[in-house]
């Protein structure tokens, strides 16, 4: 079978890089190498660099209408492409063909906002601070910037980052994930099609290497990282030793608390599609049910029944609900969590290992797959509860009450997502007060902010003082500038010794 070259994109051509290795990239469903990808040194980090850094002064002065009227042309282009982008993730990450259609939609969204950024630029101006005096405050671009992404959303993260980047005026280097790198050429290719002068954009294809490289380049002005938390941590750390300006968003424990008097049937609809759904591999998947009073006895054999019914298949078929874990040893990392879930006394109630990859059907009897597994019993000393397992794994813990449910919560290291499901107004108000979460959803699973309202969790979940996406984005990609003007008709006279005050 043959493999394809995933190579890098600097300047608006397409190149293996002189001193870059290689690295295979698997179908997940088939557990076959589909592709071979570049990992840069940073010999070609530099040449993306030098690229970003060569087209800037010409893409900041482009007025911002025009720089929108791109991204319009990159829209059009996008929705015309947009089933190509997503087989391109399904046969890479695994997901399910559907499920990718949605994630490029969510990156659509962000693509619309950014076309708006001639509105979002405008700066605040005041007559007269003082007589014959104004003050008026811009935004303007930052330079070269950079995004490093992780495997699991191979074109929403990255439009979380470069649609806002470029509209703002900035030029962009793309690091993604070398698990499913295939998805960011296509996006260069767009780009360029829409009419984005080389340079403005580049993907350097790569690993630690590229990434470290890429921080310790005093060129790049800005860092956007989403991974793990370890790794958020430690680009935030480094970034800023270096003086950059760095939102690193990290890894999650997403708790749904189900409330007695909530709708039963749509709570475990809910957690099933947001426990199950891209094999839990989502930085918003629920994986712990807080089930509160006597909510267990009813919810857990209804979601053990529906656990054991996921149509877990390759997601190229159209009736898929779950796909394949995206590497053989993300499979056996939470295999590991499985076992040790067992070993610390949790309940497993659906046991994904016995997933037999036959099942999964046509030539997939190779691939990476796992059934979903549910454990219930889980108390927060546990592992599986404390700790990120980023795979087809809900777990339950039953509380009396609110209450503690709240506390539970706002204990754990992670504050990305969170979801409540009831029927009370006030515990709803209540809990969206008090809990301490970035994300809330109120009978919404997964509440992934629309692209103007920007996204981002709390605690050790985010990394930086700002959020994804949204009018936090645009402030991320741009520094502000007052400037206070007079003309010399009002020029008072003479030296002034004192601090200036309004006259
Ligand atoms: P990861 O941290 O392994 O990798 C993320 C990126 O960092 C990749 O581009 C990778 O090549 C690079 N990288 C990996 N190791 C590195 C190192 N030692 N030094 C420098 N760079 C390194 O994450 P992943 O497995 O690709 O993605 C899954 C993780 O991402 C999960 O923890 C998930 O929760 C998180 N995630 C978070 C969000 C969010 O918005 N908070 C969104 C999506 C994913």
């Amino acid at each position: 079978m043959t493999t394809t070259a995933i190579q890098h994109f600097i300047n608006g051509q397409v190149t293996a890089g002189e001193s870059s290795s290689t690295q295979d990239v698997f179908n997940p469903a088939t557990g076959r190498v589909t592709g071979r990808v570049s990992l840069a040194s940073p010999v070609e980090v530099n040449s993306a660099v030098d690229a970003a850094k060569a087209a800037f002064p010409s893409w900041a002065d482009t007025p911002p209408i025009r720089r929108a009227r791109v991204l319009f042309k990159f829209l059009e282009l996008l929705n015309t492409h947009k089933d190509e982008l997503a087989e391109a993730i399904t046969k890479e990450h695994g997901k399910v063909f559907t499920d990718a259609k949605g994630e490029v939609a969510r990156g659509i969204d962000i693509v619309e906002f950014a076309c708006g950024i001639p509105q979002l630029l405008k700066g605040d101006y005041t007559e007269q601070v003082s007589t014959g005096i104004d003050n008026w405050t811009t935004r303007q671009p930052l330079g070269v910037v950079a995004g490093i992404t992780p495997f699991n959303f191979p074109v929403m993260v990255p439009m979380w980052m470069f649609p806002l980047a470029i509209a703002t005026g900035n030029t962009f280097i793309l690091k993604p994930s070398p698990l499913d790198p295939s998805a960011s050429l296509l996006m260069a290719k767009l780009l360029q099609e829409a009419g984005l002068p080389d340079g403005v954009f580049n993907v350097v294809q790569g690993d630690k290497a590229s990434v470290d490289a890429l921080i310790d380049h005093p060129e790049v002005k800005a860092l956007s990282f989403v991974g793990s938390t370890p790794i958020a941590n430690l680009i935030y750390e480094r970034g800023a030793r270096h003086g950059k300006r760095v939102q690193a968003l990290g890894g999650a424990k997403n708790h749904m608390v189900v409330m007695p008097d909530a709708d039963l049937d749509k709570a475990v609809d809910a957690l099933i599609g947001a426990a199950y759904g891209s094999a839990g591999e989502r930085c918003m998947a629920i994986s712990v049910a807080v089930l509160v009073g006597d909510v267990a006895d009813k919810v857990v054999p209804a979601l053990a029944e529906r656990a054991r019914a996921l149509k877990v298949i390759d997601g190229m078929q159209p009736e898929a609900e779950m796909g394949p874990i995206v590497t053989r040893q993300a499979h056996q990392r939470i295999t590991g969590y499985i076992e040790k879930g067992v070993a610390e006394g949790a309940k497993l109630v659906v046991d994904g290992r016995d997933f037999e990859s036959v099942s999964a059907g046509g030539d997939c009897a190779e691939g990476f797959w796992m059934g979903g597994s549910l454990f219930d019993h889980v108390t927060p000393d546990m592992t599986i509860y404390r700790e990120e397992i980023f795979g087809p794994v809900l777990v339950c813990v039953r509380v009396p009450d609110i209450a503690t449910a709240i506390q539970l919560i706002n204990d754990h290291e992670f504050g990305n997502g969170v979801s409540c499901f009831t029927e009370s107004g006030h515990v709803a108000r209540e809990f969206g007060r008090r809990i301490q979460v970035g994300m809330v959803g109120i009978n919404v699973p997964i509440p992934v902010p629309m692209a103007w309202h920007g996204f981002g969790g709390w605690k050790r979940s985010l990394f930086g003082d700002t959020h994804a996406y949204g009018e936090e984005g645009v402030r991320f990609y741009t520094k502000q500038k007052s400037i206070m003007q007079r003309w010399s008709d009002s020029i008072d006279a003479g030296a002034e010794f004192v601090m200036p005050t309004a006259k």
